[in-house]
């Protein structure tokens, strides 16, 4: 979104606004960080288990108004109601993964014995800036505040402008589940508001999920700062399907990979890498899965495809598409906007696009398809390597040999044989080159707005127990 987009809900199924939120100004941006750096001080000392107990009981919360929340999402950013409910109760398992298992991973770790023994010791930083994205409204920024609250930080998180009720009823589940006044708070400013809230002394960390530019701008603001920065970034994830590949399920687990979420996933399989041998089949049952697609309203159960979350994501997809095809690829399937209300692009599959194509090269963030045809293995990990991108990639074989080769010499910061990238609380999760830097999730996540501190104990002092 621009700078000047305003903090609105728009139901993009029908692009009627149905409500509008006035950004906060200055005084009540100064509150809220005053607030952010109190109630630090005092839930950096809590105890472990009071924060656990918070966490578990955000969790519980989620999973007891999944139905309320999914259908929120669903009308701010329209993903499917199903899959909206089930992001919810994702949330939920990333709570209670950190319930379970802080204890153990922020034990201090003793290294040594007697004189000059020490232990490794894993302390909150502050008041955390998350500048989060709409297209998984609640995921994005539950796997953020769990481990970074559960850490004994507290955060501020400046939501994308076209979901402000999903932001507010994060707000309002963290205070139900019992986080202390100022533990984690929503903030309403568009992000030209974002430099200067970095710029800010309370603040001393941020993370960012979004698009490549906001990271740019985010990482330079931190980086005048000398603030530590995660940032999880945009992604074009190559799918890579062998002759040994089961045929079916790699063609629907395909179709399923590509349009999860409207095809707005940043983890969506984007790029298809086929052996030639297969190259033919794969295309033509790809084509039919993608052409029997539900398409239609995302409060509808049965729906598989809804509209992407605004019209400008439609103007921005329908471009790189024609430029593709215009430049020499072809067009297989789709290719053009639903004739019908709201921001519905018809599912699109691509073939052949030449190099410095934006279907080539750029992240296709809708229901639009990229296929290439790779001579042998070694040319597939070539084209799927030849990306700025190195967020996820999923490969396709019987072979185990292959499947090492795929697993190691694949660029990205997770690897799938024979199954769809998707993100797992005990698994880290982030990226490489232009996908960002940092890791979520597991004890990685964890630890990123931690202090690891050395402690070491001479002159006859044991450290306590
Ligand atoms: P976006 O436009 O970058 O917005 C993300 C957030 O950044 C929003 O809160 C936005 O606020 C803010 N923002 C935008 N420009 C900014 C700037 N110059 N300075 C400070 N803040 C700024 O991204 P999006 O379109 O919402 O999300 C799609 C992108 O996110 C895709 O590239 C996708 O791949 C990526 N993504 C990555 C991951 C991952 O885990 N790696 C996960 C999901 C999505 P406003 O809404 O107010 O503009």
């Amino acid at each position: 979104m621009s700078a000047t987009t305003p903090i609105a809900t728009t139901n993009p199924a029908t692009g009627e606004t149905i409500r509008t939120f006035e950004p906060y100004d200055d005084a009540e941006i100064d509150r809220r960080l005053a607030r952010a750096a109190s109630a630090f001080a005092g839930w950096r000392r809590a105890p472990l288990a009071v924060r656990t107990a918070a966490v578990r009981r955000l969790g519980d919360l989620l999973d007891a108004e999944k139905e309320r929340l999914g259908a929120l999402m669903t009308l701010e950013m329209g993903k499917p109601i199903v899959a909206a409910i089930e992001e919810a109760a994702k949330c939920a398992t990333a709570c209670r993964y950190y319930a379970d298992n802080a204890d153990r991973l922020l034990a201090p770790r003793r290294i040594g014995e007697g004189d000059g023994a020490g232990e490794v010791v894993h302390q909150p930083l502050g008041p955390v800036l998350a500048v989060m994205p709409w297209n998984f409204p609640f995921w994005q920024v539950v796997r953020f505040l769990a481990p970074a609250l559960t850490a004994g930080n507290v955060g501020l998180l400046k939501h994308s402008s076209n979901v402000p009720q999903c932001a507010l009823a994060i707000e309002d589940l963290c205070a139900r589940a019992g986080y202390p006044d100022g533990v984690f708070q929503t903030l309403l400013v568009g992000s030209a508001a974002v430099a200067r809230i970095l710029d800010d002394d309370r603040i001393v960390a941020a993370t960012l999920t979004g698009s490549e530019g906001a990271g740019r701008s985010i990482a330079a603001a931190a980086g005048r700062n000398l603030k530590k920065t995660v940032l999880e970034l945009g992604g074009s994830d190559p799918f890579v399907v062998m002759p040994s590949a089961d045929m079916v399920k790699a063609v629907k687990t395909a179709v399923t990979a590509r349009t999860i979420n409207n095809g707005q996933s940043c983890i969506a399989a984007k790029r298809f890498i086929v052996h030639e041998r297969i190259a033919g089949e794969f295309t033509t049952r790809f084509v039919e899965g993608m052409k029997a697609l539900r398409v239609g309203d995302p409060a509808d159960p049965e729906t598989q495809l809804g509209p992407l979350a605004t019209a400008t994501l439609v103007d921005e997809l329908h471009r790189q598409v024609t430029e593709s095809v215009a430049l020499g690829a072809k067009l297989l399937l789709g290719g053009k906007r639903l004739d019908r209300k709201g921001a519905f692009y018809a599912a699109t599959v691509i073939a052949d696009p030449p190099e410095g194509s934006p279907a080539a090269s750029e992240e296709l963030f809708g229901p639009a398809a990229v296929i290439f045809r790779a001579r042998d293995i070694d040319d597939a990990i070539r084209i799927a390597n030849d990306s700025p991108f190195g967020l996820g990639a999923a490969a396709w074989t019987a072979d185990a040999a292959e499947a090492r080769r795929f697993g190691l010499e694949l660029e990205a910061g997770t690897v799938f044989i024979n199954g769809m990238v998707a993100s797992d609380p005990r698994f880290p999760f982030g990226g490489i080159k232009r996908s960002g830097y940092g890791r979520e999730l597991a004890s990685e996540g964890l630890y990123e707005f931690t202090n690891t501190k050395t402690i070491r104990a001479g002159g006859g002092i044991t450290l306590s127990e």
